[in-house]
């Protein structure tokens, strides 16, 4: 069975300080759920996130990182150095980082190579810009991102990636993917796995959906049969409206 998943992208938000009281709030909430539970906090304070959730089921992973395993990428972190501070899990791919970032589906194709064979698992994200949905062109885009990024990968490599499909007109917007219009994307995205790799491998894989994704509309998303969690942004700030989020399961 997949798992059901909650991340927190906290994005470039939140201090030492800062994190350490949210930490300590996340620390206080009930989980109801059986999802997994996830924050993923700017890159300064992994170490101190993982230490402080050592005894935790919360698991602290990175919103991003380098290719390389090593060398003269100022600026940059490896897949080493996050494994060096506990990081077993990052988050690849995101819109900002495709945006802001240049990031594209070749260099994270060698990204996620550089993760899984460090031992990593990936959260995969992709999604379909606004003109692409108007223009009824989104499954050509979220179809094209993940063979481009991942249809080189063999079928074990699917044991340690997560795909995370957020549209992006949807990601800070409040507009939110109505729970059909991601039911149909995550359906679509598991068919595109299962024609590449078979049913059992893309049944495996849990889809997370992200975008304005808040408590009063989680539950909602979460019972969608292909929607197996979400990534969460801005409502993930807050330890009672994200853990809100994870027990709306
Ligand atoms: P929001 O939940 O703030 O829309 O952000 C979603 C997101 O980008 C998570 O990675």
């Amino acid at each position: 069975m997949r798992k059901n998943i909650v991340a927190g992208n906290w994005k470039m938000n939140n201090n030492l300080s800062q994190t350490q009281a949210l930490i300590s709030d996340l620390k206080k909430q009930n989980q109801t759920s059986n999802a997994e539970v996830m924050i993923a906090p700017p890159f300064t304070n992994l170490w101190h996130a993982f230490e402080a959730l050592r005894q935790d089921t919360i698991e602290v992973v990175a919103q991003n990182m380098h290719f390389a395993e090593n060398g003269a990428y100022t600026g940059e972190v490896s897949a080493a150095m996050l494994k060096s501070v506990g990081i077993k899990t990052v988050i690849l791919g995101h819109s900002e980082r495709r945006a802001y970032f240049n990031e594209t589906d070749a260099s994270l194709a060698k990204k996620v190579d550089s993760a899984l064979s460090n031992g990593m698992r990936v959260i995969f994200c992709f999604g379909e810009e606004l003109a692409d949905r108007k223009a009824g062109n989104e499954e050509n885009i979220v179809g094209d991102q993940i063979k481009n990024a991942l249809f080189h990968l063999g079928a074990d490599a699917f044991q340690n990636i997560v795909l995370a499909y957020e549209p992006v007109w949807a990601i800070g917007t409040g507009e939110t993917a109505s729970p059909e219009q991601a039911q149909d994307m995550h359906a679509f995205i598991r068919k595109t796995l299962s024609e590449k790799y078979g049913n059992e491998v893309a049944d495996e894989v849990s889809i997370l959906y992200g975008g304005s994704v808040k408590p009063a509309n989680a539950k909602e998303i979460f019972s969608k049969p292909d929607v197996d969690g979400g990534l969460i942004g801005g409502a993930s700030l807050k330890a009672e409206d994200f853990f809100a989020i994870v027990n709306a399961f």
